[in-house]
């Protein structure tokens, strides 16, 4: 179940060093397909148009029978529908005009991509019923519930590029921007304490507004006396001081716990071992607040079509 790496204590040193070299090699040409110099010391060239940078979307890997081939050649494993997955889009191997993207796990893109730089960090982006027109997606597949981060899973990934962003400018004494209104950071913050009173958000789409105080919202409250309210972050996020950048596999530790508790809370089928570790580690708040954040946010098709009219 440890996701976090993919070392293989028994390999032998001439191995790991193949290994190690093969890494070397994807990080390099990861970083020539992003239009960076494939040594980090130097200067990238400012010939490189920004504007073709692919985006490493976050997202589930939809049904197959086999799952997809991770794109890190020493990756044993394929990605298996229902994980997470990094999808770089355009990908590093299209030719004659068909861009087909890259799938890599979680940890295995982890090991070539440094998101302690913000080059990476800003190419990250979680895929959600805002954004999977840009992932040029089939709309039908993605109405069957395919791709689509759960609610939990979204605000994760969210949460993580804001934090390691915010480290990252903090290390290179650049100030962080945030147009973000206060009404939308309480919304974002606060929504399902007992305590939060909603605001008035003008310009504001209610549909969304209505999801993030609902199956979006990172806290759970049992009411007005409870004191230690449920939070999502509180809980989740692993991303925390100027240590936490040197995490190669912050992301994947993030959604891996996330995933863990999903099943521990949503399973009905769990083994003896989970069943104590459900009972230790989960309380009816905590349950309640995963099974809400384990649903899939679906995009606004009424609203578009009543747009549309
Ligand atoms: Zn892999």
């Amino acid at each position: 179940m440890d996701s976090f790496s993919n070392g293989h204590p028994e390999a032998l040193p001439s191995e790991a060093k193949e290994e190690n070299e093969h890494i070397i090699q994807t990080t390099k040409s990861l970083r020539r397909h992003m239009g960076l110099p494939e040594d980090p010391t130097e200067k990238p060239s400012s010939a490189t148009p920004s504007s073709e940078k692919p985006i490493f979307w976050v997202e589930v890997a939809p049904p197959s029978t086999r799952g997809a081939k991770c794109r890190l050649d020493v990756c044993p494993a394929n990605i298996m529908p229902g994980q997470y997955r990094i999808a770089v889009n355009p990908g590093c191997h299209s030719f004659r005009g068909h861009q087909s993207p890259d799938y890599y796990h979680v940890g295995c893109f982890e090991k070539i991509a440094d998101f302690s730089q913000a080059d990476f960090v800003d190419q990250v982006q979680p895929v959600t019923r805002n954004t999977w027109q840009f992932r040029n997606l089939n709309s039908s597949s993605v109405l069957d519930g395919n791709y689509l981060l759960d609610a939990g899973a979204e605000r994760l990934t969210i949460s993580w590029k804001k934090a390691v962003k915010k480290l990252i400018n903090e290390r290179d004494g650049v100030e962080t921007k945030d147009d973000t209104s206060a009404a939308v950071r309480d919304l974002l913050d606060n929504a399902g304490s007992s305590t939060y009173v909603p605001q008035e958000i003008p310009g504001a789409n209610a549909f969304e507004v209505r999801l993030l105080s609902s199956t979006l919202a990172p806290n759970e409250s049992d009411g007005p006396e409870d004191t230690e309210e449920w939070n999502l972050f509180y809980e989740f996020q692993v991303v925390v001081d100027q240590k936490s950048l040197e995490n190669r596999h912050s992301l994947d530790m993030t959604l891996f716990l996330w995933r863990d508790h999903v099943v521990l809370a949503t399973s009905n089928n769990l083994t003896e071992k989970l069943k104590e570790r459900k009972e230790e580690e989960l309380t009816p708040k905590s349950i309640r607040a995963i099974k809400r954040l384990a649903v899939t946010p679906m995009p606004d098709i009424q609203g578009a079509f009543l747009r549309g009219l």
